[in-house]
């Protein structure tokens, strides 16, 4: 029986030339891309075309783009790392906004956050699936450190108003993230022209390997860090 692969969501299958594209990496060209010596500069290399490729592909610059283990790790990092960062001058509880359609990377990050005293609203979606900007900037308040609201939902498939949501966050002043894991490499995508500040994306979405994705963060942005280690 021919068997049909119509999980593409969930999934998709690497393509031959990514494949051929890693695979000297996995191989020959096995440096530490921090060390001096040509085989560590041979490994950095890759990494630098790797980064300006996926810069590319979001309209960023490479100095923009952080690379993490997938989709679940860049929402993370987005939402623990500004909220973990974000000072507030005049003190109370810090506030983030989300939706309530959100992938679990978003919503269950947000509910870790509440669990260690911040403040999160989840604003509802109409009857099509979609927020509404105006309920977003309703909920915003002086201590809102952060809206974060996914591109295209992973079940319904409907697309979030990103651009306007955008412009209240930045007529506010406040961080905005957007989880594009299910439009990146389907839809154009320019982190400038959605007003993004945070822009999650993963490989294996697009035809690339599992285990890598990475998160768009412009520059200026302070993110507390997941992890310490090397630099
Ligand atoms: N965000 C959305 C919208 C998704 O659809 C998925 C995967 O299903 C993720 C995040 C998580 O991505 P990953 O599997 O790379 O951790």
């Amino acid at each position: 029986m021919r068997r049909i692969y119509l999980d593409n969501n969930a999934t998709t299958a690497i393509r031959p030339e990514v494949l051929e594209g890693l695979t000297p990496y996995l191989a020959e060209e096995y440096g530490n891309a921090s060390s001096i010596h040509s085989f560590g500069q041979r490994a950095r290399a890759g990494v630098e075309r790797a980064r300006a490729e996926v810069a590319a592909l979001v309209g960023a610059q490479p100095k923009e783009i952080v690379f993490t283990s997938g989709g679940t790790e860049s929402d993370n990092l987005a939402i623990f790392g500004v909220v973990g960062a974000a000072k507030l001058d005049q003190g109370g509880t810090k506030h983030v906004i989300t939706s309530a359609i959100e992938h679990h990377a978003v919503l269950n990050a947000c509910q870790h956050v509440e669990r260690t005293g911040v403040d999160v609203t989840y604003v509802p979606v109409g009857s099509d699936g979609i927020v509404d900007p105006e309920d977003v900037r309703r909920e915003i308040r002086p201590e809102t450190v952060l809206i974060t609201v996914m591109h295209a939902n992973n079940e319904l498939g409907t697309l979030q108003p990103i651009e306007e949501i955008g412009k209240i966050a930045r007529e506010a002043d406040v961080y905005f993230h957007s989880d594009a894991v299910q439009t990146a490499g389907k839809l154009p995508l320019d982190v400038r022209k959605l007003g993004v500040d945070l822009l999650s994306i993963s490989g294996h979405k697009l035809h690339g390997p599992k285990g890598v994705g990475a998160l768009y963060v412009h520059r200026g942005v302070h993110l507390e860090p997941l992890f310490y280690g090397g630099h």
